[in-house]
């Protein structure tokens, strides 16, 4: 029996809405010929993340794929899913919106995806710069999920992070070389009290994603 092999011009981008994803998405554009994008919807804290990805989906014309993760919350109270909790960071230096296992489990429903759709790329935003405490947004772990990913299904799966050794500043300055910084300035969601664009200014998404703007911005005005 041959196997088919997979479209090496085919990428499946893990997608929120946010800004990192969002860079990811307009980078995966300009690498390959066919994007689709996959958002699971898991009981977030605001459902507006769900409806910032379709309308950046449609706007972009782009096929989104959005999967019902809902079991994620049925799994662990958590600040991202239990929408009364306040965001703190515990002792252990990992902030209660870690959710146990979300990426290992993201990567093998994208991973499904991309087997069905023949795409031979995966992408998604993860970062270790800003890891934030969550260990699965590590390298390593994501070079172990390649590997596990390609053996689970017989394929040459290529993970690919385009973030991962990228501080928000130098996210910002990515996206401005791909042309679309107002863009996600403006219509991607980040804030974890679900406001758009600048978002709140108050929540640690905001402060981590208007710290690296100001810092982008002014560098590049000193220029
Ligand atoms: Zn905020």
């Amino acid at each position: 029996m041959t196997q088919q092999s997979l479209n090496s011009n085919k990428a499946i981008v893990v997608f929120s809405g946010g800004q990192d994803s969002t860079t990811c998405l307009f980078w995966a554009k300009q690498h390959y010929n066919d994007v689709e994008l996959v958002t699971f919807e898991y009981g977030q804290r605001h459902d507006t993340e769900i409806k910032v990805a379709k309308q950046i989906a449609e706007t972009q014309n782009v096929k989104h794929h959005i999967l019902d993760m809902s079991l994620l919350s049925q799994l662990t109270p958590n600040a991202l899913t239990q929408h009364d909790m306040d965001i703190e960071v515990g002792e252990d230096g990992v902030p209660n919106t870690f959710v146990p296992a979300r990426n290992l489990l993201f990567l093998s429903f994208a991973g499904a995806l991309a087997y069905q759709t023949n795409a031979k790329h995966i992408i998604t935003g993860v970062c270790e710069t800003d890891f934030s405490g969550y260990p699965d947004c590590r390298d390593s772990f994501i070079k172990s999920m390649n590997v596990t990913l390609s053996l689970s299904m017989d394929k040459d799966f290529v993970i690919q992070t385009p973030l991962m050794w990228l501080d928000k500043k130098e996210t910002w300055a990515l996206s401005d070389e791909l042309g679309v910084l107002d863009y996600i300035r403006y219509n991607t969601l980040t804030c974890y009290n679900g406001v758009i664009g600048e978002g709140c200014g108050e929540c640690p998404a905001c402060e981590l994603r208007a710290r690296g703007l100001d810092a982008y911005l002014k560098e590049k005005g000193a220029e």
